[in-house]
């Protein structure tokens, strides 16, 4: 690190509210680019030994993370698992051996011999192909990383703050292993999947910060704060302190949030909302039903698919499903059906998408392969037999699919009862609102479910046309512009004619800024990250419910998301979330 970047204030995005205070890990922060270095004939033999070093230590650091994956992501087994095999391919070892016979030193050798290998797959017409660059990609700059003496497993070796040019969720899942304190990336949006995921596990993360992976260094001092989008790197001690207090009081809020854990999620005048969490893994249930949480809102059983890298059988399907069911009961449980697709698991979409985010998504895919659907079904139902169990459908757009998608339904509740399996007859049935269409049809759409449940990220990127990953049009992004403040109002209207219950599950429910906007709006039930409950219900039980009717009357009057920020009175961060006034 240069001096010029001490306590450099980097700006981004605040995806993950929270502080964190740490060394730096810097992914892909080598600069694989070396000048070529032509060797004396006497310094041969040492660089090819320097070059079987850093080999050995790049598949030792690859095995190391394949034992520390294994809790945890079979897909991030599988990836780093197709690095050892790159790693260890005997032919490109004898061939980078050769260039270095012929003179070259061991960080060119490595570098010319992966860049033939990149350029072939470069050129291949079957994009699965061209995507493997990446790994090749990877394993070239852990090998420069071990000739330079740094392995990942040293830099890995204490809690660090992982700075990268993006993230997946399969990396959130392995980072969450190492006990990472925070994420700072240079690309992706606020309600990409990653983000989601660092927002569940509490998890501080600042995006969208340009070069972040160059102006970083690996073992440097950084700040991430969460809350306002800011990472400083090499604080001045002054600003360290300062920072050191913010954390502490942040952990002292959250102690005092929990005397809130059996009070009713009441408003001030007396209007009571159900308050829900959304998880990803049983082992968030505990944490949600600790925060006192009335059930579990949306369950993203994708993210099974994600931890396994591949389609589980039912019965694997009913273990996962009853873990989760029964350690909420008797709390209700919203099983979503896999939201394959766009940026999250892509496994059985049959070729290259230009457009994920408009394709096989969602009911697309799993009406496109009914044999995965229905295992998830017969699977959901079996999991019914607890008698709390809520089944939900995402990215309806069309009353086809959702009739579709409920005859299938119907289908394998007559083969287990055939079977003599037990089940539950009426397990209540609803549907995403996460498209214009569903919000345009949800009268329609409500008189043949049991619930609606408001995908406010799906519904802020297709009503708006921006993808909720991209850092570029983040500031288009917004779940709090008119266009999507009225259809989620149109959404409630049309769930209140038809008597079901509606609820928002989207990241809008936790946002502070939007609690007032959402119970005035006529919410019946909110779902949010475990980390958020308390503070949800601290807001919810200080604001008026007829104060929040005089504001979404002012809402809606507004023709811009600045004019609605306005109204409510806030910035727009996730830093309103710091109110310590409980
Ligand atoms: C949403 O779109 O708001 C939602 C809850 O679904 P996901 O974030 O999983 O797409
Ligand atoms: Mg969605």
């Amino acid at each position: 690190m240069s001096a010029s970047t001490s306590g450099r204030v980097l700006k981004g995005i605040p995806a993950s509210p929270g502080i964190a205070i740490g060394r730096a890990f810097v992914l892909s922060s080598d600069s694989p680019s070396v000048e070529p270095e032509v060797l004396n004939v006497q310094d041969i033999p040492s660089e090819v030994a320097r070059f079987r070093t850093a080999l050995d230590a790049t598949t030792i650091e690859l095995m190391n993370a394949i034992e520390l994956a294994r809790k945890e992501s079979s897909t991030v087994i599988s990836i780093i698992e197709s690095y050892l095999l790159i790693a260890s391919d005997p032919m490109m070892t004898t061939s980078i051996i050769d260039r270095i016979q012929a003179g070259f030193s061991a960080e060119s050798a490595v570098l010319n011999e992966f860049d033939v290998h990149k350029t072939i797959l470069y050129g291949a017409k079957d994009p699965l192909l061209r995507e493997r660059v990446q790994d090749f990609e990877h394993v070239m700059e852990r090998i420069i990383a071990a000739l330079r003496n740094r392995t990942l497993s040293h830099e890995l070796a204490g809690d660090s703050v992982v700075v990268s040019g993006s993230i997946t969720p399969q990396d959130m899942l392995f980072f969450r292993q190492l006990h990472t304190l925070g994420y700072v990336t240079e690309i992706g949006g606020i309600n990409s999947h990653s983000c989601i995921l660092a927002r569940d596990f509490g998890i501080p993360a600042v995006i969208g910060i340009r070069n972040a992976t160059e102006i970083i260094s690996s073992g440097s001092i950084v700040i991430v704060d969460g809350f306002a989008g800011i990472v400083i790197v090499d604080p001045e001690s002054e600003t360290l302190n300062e920072y050191i207090s913010k954390h502490r009081e942040a952990a002292e809020y959250r102690e005092r949030l929990g005397a809130l854990v059996g009070q009713p999620t009441r408003t001030t005048d007396g209007v009571e909302l159900v308050l829900k969490a959304n998880v990803d893994s049983p082992d968030q249930v505990d944490a949600a039903i600790m925060a006192g949480c009335q059930g579990i809102g949306l369950v993203r059983t994708e993210m099974l698919l994600v931890r396994w890298g591949r389609y589980p059988t039912i019965d694997e399907q009913v273990a996962w499903y009853r873990d989760i069911a029964e350690r909420a009961y008797p709390l209700p449980v919203t099983f979503r059906a896999f939201d394959v697709g766009s940026d999250k698991f892509r496994e059985g979409i049959p070729h290259h998408e230009e457009n994920p985010a408009l394709g096989l998504r969602g009911i697309r895919f799993l009406l496109y392969r009914p044999d995965i659907f229905q295992n998830q079904i017969l699977a959901i139902l079996r999991t019914s037999a607890n008698r709390n169990v809520r089944f939900m459908l995402p990215m309806i757009s069309t009353l086809e699919e959702l009739e579709h998608a409920k005859d299938m339904i119907e289908e394998c509740k007559l083969q287990l009862a055939r079977d003599g399996v037990d089940f539950d007859r009426s397990m209540p049935l609803g549907v995403m609102v996460e498209t214009p269409a569903a919000a345009l049809m949800a009268p329609i759409f409500a008189s043949r479910v049991d619930f609606l449940s408001i995908g406010t990220n799906d519904l802020a990127q297709y009503t708006l046309a921006t993808d909720r990953t991209n850092e570029l049009v983040a500031d288009i992004f917004d779940a709090m512009h008119p266009a999507v403040v009225r259809l989620i109002s149109m959404t409630v209207k049309a769930a209140h004619a038809a008597g079901v219950v509606v609820s928002v599950c989207g990241e809008m429910a936790g946002h502070a800024a939007a609690t007032e906007m959402l119970v005035g709006i006529g919410i019946h039930e909110l779902s949010v990250s475990p980390p958020l409950l308390l503070e949800l219900k601290h807001r919810i039980r200080s604001v008026s419910h007829g104060d929040c009717l005089d504001l979404v009357k002012r809402i809606e009057e507004c023709n811009t998301t600045t004019e609605v920020y306005a109204v409510l009175g806030s910035l727009k961060s996730w830093r309103e979330g710091g109110d310590t006034s409980v």
